[in-house]
């Protein structure tokens, strides 16, 4: 397993870590797919385009629409009360698994780029990647 570090810079942010994955790919061996997974409640892991960065604001912007800030939210933790951020990650998800072709390399589409999702930031977070044999 590999892990790669990043800083994030807003509450709510998909960040492009497909180089990041590729190199920790490459340096991990031959293997039929890689995880990729984030081990936090407020952050997230998905595959979406890569070509245009306002699509990811976008993204991250609608989820801040899909769940509600003013909702009567209940839970409250060392964080503040962001069980919004919590909601988020769930529905995004913490993993995704990518199928590695012949030469090892991602068999990501043309369009495709992997991305962390901040919806609890500024933070440090981590995302680990491993080959899957
Ligand atoms: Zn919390």
């Amino acid at each position: 397993m590999q892990t790669i570090a990043v800083r994030t810079e807003r509450r709510s942010q998909l960040i492009d870590i497909t180089r990041e994955v590729r190199e920790a790919v490459a340096g991990s061996g031959s293997g039929a797919a890689v995880l990729v997974y984030v081990p936090h409640t407020t952050a997230a892991v998905t595959i979406n385009e890569h070509i245009n960065p306002e699509l990811l604001d976008d993204l991250a912007d609608g989820m801040e629409r899909v769940v509600g800030d003013s909702w009567p939210w209940r839970h409250d933790d060392a964080d503040g009360p962001n069980g919004p951020s919590h909601l988020r990650s769930s529905l995004v998800g913490i993993h995704v698994i990518v199928p590695l072709q012949g030469d090892g390399t991602l068999a990501l589409g043309t369009y495709q780029g992997i991305f962390l999702c901040e919806f609890d930031g500024p933070r440090d977070r981590v995302v680990h990647v491993c080959v899957l044999q």
